[in-house]
């Protein structure tokens, strides 16, 4: 199971999103898993592909139906905990309304009583997994918008509802050029490199592109631009990432 963000720079004509995700992918394979999925964000919306099985089954699918040029990219395999390998269950999941997606490494204890509170509103579920519950809490946290959209902030009040371990990713459609990232229990390293940033379940998701990494600490939520790094923990307040080079050869 490994997770891979990507935000380029527009201004580079950077569109390589999908590819250099699926890079990132292909260096997580090692750590094992039973499906994977792509996210993009486009000016039109969130798009997503997801497939069990082997990553060669996804980029067959994303070779017969393409996703958009994108600088704005994440990628997860998974290793099933909560419902089986299926196309359905894969990730990337997307919330009510369809703007923000989310992948996930780890385990929502407390999923079932999320998902009984949602299913109350009147949220239909695509997927057996715990995940799905987070994409639709994030996706009405995001709503009561008399602001421009926060997402950051979104993620915040969603972890400080979840109980377990997990790495998390969002995208959302109205935050073009931004990833949201949440950790507890699981790790989640920034690559830092010229003009993108990247997010990782470890440093290989990203070392084809930057040594530069910033560790995130326990209940920590991290939001990254081509070029702007900010970390809090989950009650908002300021926090710092450690920073660190990597030296062993990885690159091969
Ligand atoms: N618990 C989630 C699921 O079953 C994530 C599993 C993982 O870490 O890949 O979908």
């Amino acid at each position: 199971c490994g997770i891979v963000g990507y935000v380029g720079s527009p201004q580079r004509g950077d569109g390589a999103g999908v590819e250099v995700v699926l890079e990132g992918l292909r260096r997580l394979e090692y750590r094992g898993y039973d499906s994977a999925g792509i996210a993009v964000v486009t000016p039109d919306g969130v798009r997503t592909r997801k497939k069990a099985g082997k990553l060669a089954n996804l980029v067959e699918q994303l070779q017969a139906d393409p996703l958009p040029a994108a600088t704005t990219a994440i990628g997860h395999t998974r290793w099933a905990t909560h419902g089986g390998p299926t196309d359905a269950n894969a990730h990337p999941h997307v919330g009510v309304g369809g703007r923000v997606a989310v992948i996930h490494n780890g385990i929502v204890e407390n999923f079932a009583t999320l998902r009984a509170e949602l299913l109350e509103a009147g949220v239909e579920f695509t997927s057996e997994t715990d995940t799905e519950v987070v994409a639709h809490l994030l996706a009405r946290a995001c709503e009561p918008a008399d602001g421009p959209l926060d997402l950051a902030a979104a993620m915040r009040a969603v972890c400080a509802r979840l109980e377990g371990a997990f790495t998390l990713l969002a995208v959302h459609a109205d935050a073009p050029g931004t990833i949201v990232g949440a950790r507890r229990n699981s790790p989640l390293v920034v690559g830092l490199g010229d003009g993108a940033n990247y997010l990782g379940s470890d440093v290989a998701a990203f070392i084809a592109s930057t040594r530069d990494a910033l560790e995130l600490g326990q209940d920590q939520v991290v939001t990254i631009t081509p070029d702007s790094v900010v970390v809090t923990g989950f009650d908002g307040s300021p926090a710092q990432g450690r920073r660190f080079h990597v030296d062993w050869d990885a690159a091969a």
